[in-house]
């Protein structure tokens, strides 16, 4: 599948619920709505859509949330859609979880194919992990960490910086990452959905963040890429690579592979933009995949050049209504 601006849509996540264990503070309420039950795609609608997608040329599928494995009989998913990386249709089938789960989870998922996770930790204070996540603990979330590991899985572990509660953090998540032989990528806040918090507060610009580390860490430009928003680097001192994920400070549209399907069949082709396609519609309407192709491709050939997240100062607004457990983030 190829866009109207040429880029090769090869890359889809797929948000499996819009629920969470967690209640980050930065993308979630404390008192959130979940959606209605009929409204979510079921296991069996999830996987006939992602392998329409793989039918029609995509390699990744990244399975996401809310926290993808507090969904029931996730693994069936998992199983079901592994078939494609043994056919070798798909090159690659993962997750990013919140880790709360994964000690449990690991070894299955590696025995499936899954072979990198991207685990989420915002701190390794473990008080202040309760206080991000409201009801979080940290030593759990390592346990997974280790298990995916122990597993044989490659750990990326993704970091919201947080004005002035990780900041002081970010040498001591990129040493700690190194000594674990995880990746590290850090991600600035997106303006996505209604939260308690003002998110002018918590924006802390990754660029200030890269020139602090810089002073203690030898960063060597790296050519690696994910066709993704992230930027690498490679940090002499530990080996492992150090991602920057700046949608607010950089523009990283035109090489955008990747679009997103959420929970209740919505296929968003852009992060910061509203236009989508409503995929439930057409898969409930017929057994028959004709239109489901069809529809896909239309839905691509409408994927927009880019976006402009603006975090809204006078306002306290966010710029998208939706919150990012039900895009997946
Ligand atoms: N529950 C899983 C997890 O915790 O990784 C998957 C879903 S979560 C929405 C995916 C990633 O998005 C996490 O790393 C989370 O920290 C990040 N995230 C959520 N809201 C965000 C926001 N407003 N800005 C930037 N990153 C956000």
């Amino acid at each position: 599948m190829i866009d109207p601006f040429g880029r090769h849509i090869s890359y889809l996540r797929i948000s499996v619920t819009d629920r969470c264990d967690f209640r980050c503070v930065y993308c979630m309420a404390e008192e959130m709505t979940f959606l209605p039950k009929a409204d979510v795609l079921t296991l069996e609608e999830i996987d006939r859509l992602g392998s329409a997608f793989v039918r029609l040329g995509v390699k990744k599928l990244r399975l996401t949330g809310g926290e993808p494995l507090v969904r029931k009989n996730v693994m069936s998913l998992f199983e079901n859609l592994s078939r494609h990386l043994k056919t070798g249709a798909l090159e690659e089938l993962t997750l990013t979880t919140n880790g709360s789960q994964l000690a449990e989870f690991a070894a299955p998922l590696a025995e499936l194919g899954v072979k990198r996770v991207n685990v989420s930790i915002d701190t390794l204070d473990p008080a202040k992990f309760t206080e991000i996540t409201r009801r979080g603990k940290l030593d759990k979330v390592l346990e997974g960490a280790f298990a995916a590991r122990e597993a044989g899985m490659k750990v990326k572990v993704n970091t919201v910086a947080l004005r002035g509660v990780n900041e002081q953090e970010m040498d001591d998540l990129v040493a700690w990452c190194g000594k674990q032989g995880f990746d590290l990528c850090l991600i600035e806040t997106m303006p996505l959905g209604d939260i308690d918090g003002d998110r002018t507060d918590q924006y802390l610009p990754l660029s200030l963040v890269r020139s602090r580390l810089a002073a203690r860490w030898t960063l060597e430009e790296s050519d690696k890429r994910t066709g993704g928003p992230a930027r690498y680097v490679r940090v002499a001192e530990t080996g492992q690579y150090l991602g920057f994920i700046t949608p607010l400070t950089h523009n990283f549209c035109e090489s955008c592979n990747r679009v997103r399907l959420t929970c209740t069949g919505t296929l968003f082709m852009c992060l910061g933009q509203e236009d989508s396609a409503d995929l439930r519609a057409v898969l409930r309407a017929s057994a028959d995949d004709t239109a489901l192709d069809a529809a896909i491709r239309e839905a691509i050939s409408r994927k927009p050049k880019g976006h402009d997240f603006i975090i809204d100062r006078r306002h306290n607004r966010p710029a998208l209504g939706r919150h990012m457990s039900v895009t997946g983030g």
